[in-house]
């Protein structure tokens, strides 16, 4: 549903307008919609109230008492009133079940549980709503194939805001280290007017304005599937001998740039993906690193590096397992 459509004609100031109206037209039948307007704009505040102003609470008895009147009226308007041709509308079921749950929610929380007040906006899906609107912006109709995928990328995506800015750091030193034209780094740059839903990071970080660069998502999206082998696979990557693992790797996720529109002209998604991998190799190799250092100063029992990577594996296995277990 389109919320801001809605708001955009039930709020105040169409109110004000059609009181307006019934007086320069002398018609009292604009009166009745205007009142409407306002009981329906003030119903839509406390249900989505996010602070403790409008918050639902038993400080004020006759504020409370008055607020749980104005629900248990807006539903009974509800529910008698017809829509179009007359016929039961399905969103009158949904206000009725919306107005009926806010009622016994309050009657639990406040009473007995017992806390102070409640911000019934909390209890909207907008975070659902979110979660679409992210895999929308992969997709605006995905398939199911696509939408779990695109689903998997954003679920892991907790560290999404971290890629994403890695992302943009790699794109930076690209820009720099080769030779590429406008036209391929305008292809992998963000050009929308709102920010990416995952720019988080890159805009704390961007203490002088301009200076980090914003990727485009389809550039993100290809990234995070490089990033969802590798987490995959890292452990087998950190132990592979004889071999350029960077540059294998990036030979084998090529493929995560296919159906974009990217010219190929400077292989543009060849050198960020290769200098992704490179990085996230350093990463991990440090982290690894740090890993096997901690269990040396622990363990003095340890006395090559391998061991201590076995025990290291070891001591992951009975928290992984341990953590199932629970
Ligand atoms: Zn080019």
């Amino acid at each position: 549903m389109k919320v801001q459509t809605a708001k955009d004609v039930i709020n105040n100031k169409t109110r004000t307008g059609l009181k307006l109206l019934a007086e320069y037209k002398h018609d009292p039948t604009y009166l009745t919609t205007a009142w409407f307007v306002d009981f329906s704009n003030h119903f839509f505040d406390i249900i989505t109230s996010r602070n403790y102003k409008m918050a639902l609470s038993k400080y004020n008895t006759d504020v409370y008492l008055s607020t749980l009147d104005h629900i248990r009226k807006f539903e009974h308007i509800i529910h008698n009133m017809s829509v179009g041709k007359g016929a039961w509308k399905p969103c009158k079921t949904g206000i009725r079940i919306l107005c009926s749950s806010v009622v016994n929610l309050q009657e639990y929380y406040l009473n007995k549980v017992g806390y102070s007040f409640l911000l019934l906006g909390r209890f909207t899906q907008d975070s659902v709503e979110n979660l679409f609107s992210c895999i929308r912006l992969a997709q605006p109709l995905p398939n199911i194939i696509a939408f779990k995928q695109n689903f998997k990328v954003i679920t892991i995506s907790k560290n999404g805001f971290i890629i994403y800015d890695m992302v943009g750091a790699v794109l930076r030193s690209v820009k720099k280290s080769y030779k590429s034209c406008e036209t391929c780094i305008n292809s992998v740059l963000w050009h929308e007017n709102k920010s990416h839903p995952f720019n988080l990071v890159v805009q704390l970080k961007n203490y002088t304005p301009g200076a980090l660069v914003e990727v485009s998502h389809d550039c993100f999206k290809a990234i995070m599937k490089c990033e969802i082998t590798f987490r995959k696979i890292r452990f087998v990557l950190l132990n592979a001998k004889n071999i350029d693992i960077v540059q294998c790797f990036t030979e084998g996720m090529l493929y995560i740039w296919e159906g974009n529109n990217i010219p190929d002209c400077h292989k543009i998604t060849r050198k960020i993906l290769y200098r992704f991998i490179r990085m996230r190799s350093r990463l991990y190799g440090l982290k690894q690193r740090e890993n096997i250092a901690a269990l040396f100063s622990k363990q003095s029992k340890l006395t090559s590096k391998s061991i201590a990577m076995r025990e290291s594996i070891k001591n992951k296995e009975i928290k992984r397992s341990s953590f199932i277990s629970q």
